[in-house]
């Protein structure tokens, strides 16, 4: 497959695609070698992977600038992401000294449980987070002792390629960690399916999710599924309209709205509603779309022509506001605030996964309640009040995994993160992901 640039429309890779065939030797490779990786000494296995994430370390800019090139992120995003991999890396490397068993009070004998590893775990990523997204799948379940089959997205594989080169350089095994480029309905599906994968990371859109889980189910494979978003940004009265309204539109707009955790429904309380609106207005006129390689950009182009098909499809009538962006090469979609008669509109409802955000007046909490939950998804959502009361019901009255209060933060290493409802299924990242990774076995010793 052609590996295209979406800033530049060039061709920057020819990367073969895996069939059928070359899944199941992926697979095998990866089987063959779960019982030398099981047995490095936990320890052993800590300073791989630590030294697999000093390497990350080393290679960020080149990571950042391979991100930049193949995804179309802003560099300054791009070297975040590298960051966080090499991040996620040492934070599970303390995992595989420190995951212990129980030893549980019976009477008769001793009884103790032990954390094993699954086995054979694929990772099947999206192409919005190409790196970071496959090395939260990754890093927990090598720390936890399994190996793992990475299958990139088509348009995207490029980081994940590097990244596996780089796992070799730092010393892990051949085929404890392998990179798969291939068509999600070919390699994709066929690790779903297969009886020698013991478990399936997917990350990507709820549609495929619920076929990547019905195929999983017939060999009873453990899933973590992490879907779409059609995330709320609460604005309550009596917030700092200033700041809400300044980070509003990034927080919709991040990654060229490429984002799962986007905010692009933004319910603002009646009274402030014009005033919100206007300087939302004025916050997002200001950004910069153009060349991600230019640390000034904050937007950088959608991955694809028919994806910016599909986004300026919700576009209709003439939006509140439309900025401006690149004309020429490149796929390129301006940042557009809509304002909606209702709430039950196409463009508030469904995923868009472009630079687009509606906006829509409420009139008190539990009305903003409703609409936050009239959904079928539940990933994220941010909530800005000054009232502590109010922030901390809302927050639990929303049904989301990430909820944010006066920020619009979702995604921290250290805590857990996943979505409620069709959003997903599972947890990543945070203190318990090792047992996504693992199976707890209980012996009895009578004595
Ligand atoms: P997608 O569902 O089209 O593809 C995701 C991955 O699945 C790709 O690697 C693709 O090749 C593969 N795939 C496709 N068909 C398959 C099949 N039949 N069997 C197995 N694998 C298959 O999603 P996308 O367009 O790449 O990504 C966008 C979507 O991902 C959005 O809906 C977004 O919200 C979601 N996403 C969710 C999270 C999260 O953490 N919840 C994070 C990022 C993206």
């Amino acid at each position: 497959m052609k590996i295209i640039n979406p800033a530049t429309e060039e061709v920057l890779a020819d990367v073969e695609l895996a069939d059928a065939a070359e899944t199941d030797r992926a697979v095998a490779r990866a089987r063959a070698v779960l019982g030398p990786w099981r047995q490095v000494a936990p320890g052993d296995r800590a300073r791989l992977l630590r030294r697999f994430a000093e390497l990350v370390d080393r290679h960020a800019g080149e990571l950042a600038g391979l991100e930049t090139a193949n995804a179309g992120h802003p560099v300054g995003n791009a070297r975040w992401e590298a960051g966080n991999v090499r991040d996620v890396l040492h934070f599970y490397a303390g995992a595989p000294e420190r995951d212990h068993g129980r030893q549980i009070p019976v009477p008769g004998g001793v009884d103790i449980t032990f954390a094993e590893p699954l086995g054979v775990v694929a990772v099947i990523v999206p192409w919005n987070f190409p790196m970071v997204i496959m090395m939260w799948g990754a890093a927990p379940a090598l720390a936890a002792g399994n190996t793992v089959i990475v299958k990139p997205a088509e348009h995207t594989p490029l980081t994940a390629l590097r990244l596996a080169e780089l796992a070799l350089e730092a010393g892990l095994p051949e085929g404890v960690l392998q990179v798969l480029p291939g068509a999600g309905e070919v390699a994709g599906a066929r690790l779903a399916e297969h009886p020698g994968v013991n478990k399936i990371v997917f990350t990507g859109s709820t549609e495929v999710g619920r076929q990547v889980a019905a195929a999983a189910a017939r060999t009873v494979k453990r899933v973590t599924l992490e879907l779409g978003g059609k995330n709320v940004n609460v604005v309550f009265a009596d917030a700092d309209l200033e700041r809400a309204a300044a980070t509003a539109p990034m927080a919709a707009f991040d990654n060229s709205g490429q984002d799962c955790c986007a905010r692009s429904r933004v319910l603002v309380e009646r009274p402030v509603y014009e005033e919100f609106l206007d300087r939302l207005v004025d916050a997002a006129r200001a950004l910069n779309v153009g060349d991600p390689r230019d640390p000034a950009t904050d937007l950088g182009p959608l991955i694809s022509a028919e994806h910016r098909s599909r986004v300026a499809s919700y576009v209709t009538g003439t939006p509140h506001f439309q900025g401006g962006c690149p004309a020429g090469p490149g796929f390129w979609f301006p940042p557009t605030v809509l304002t909606h008669d209702s709430p039950a509109d196409r463009a508030f409802t469904e995923e868009i996964f472009g630079p687009v955000v509606g906006v829509v007046p409420f009139d008190g909490e539990a009305e903003a309640v409703r609409i936050a939950n009239d959904t079928d998804y539940g990933l994220s959502g941010s909530i800005w009040t000054r009232d502590v009361g109010r922030a901390l019901r809302t927050a639990r009255a929303i049904e989301a995994g990430n909820l944010s209060v006066n920020s619009h933060s979702s995604v921290r290493y250290w805590t857990p993160f996943g979505g409620f409802k069709q959003s997903g299924l599972g947890r990543e990242l945070g203190p318990d992901a090792l047992a996504a990774f693992t199976e707890t076995k209980n012996v009895f010793i009578a004595c």
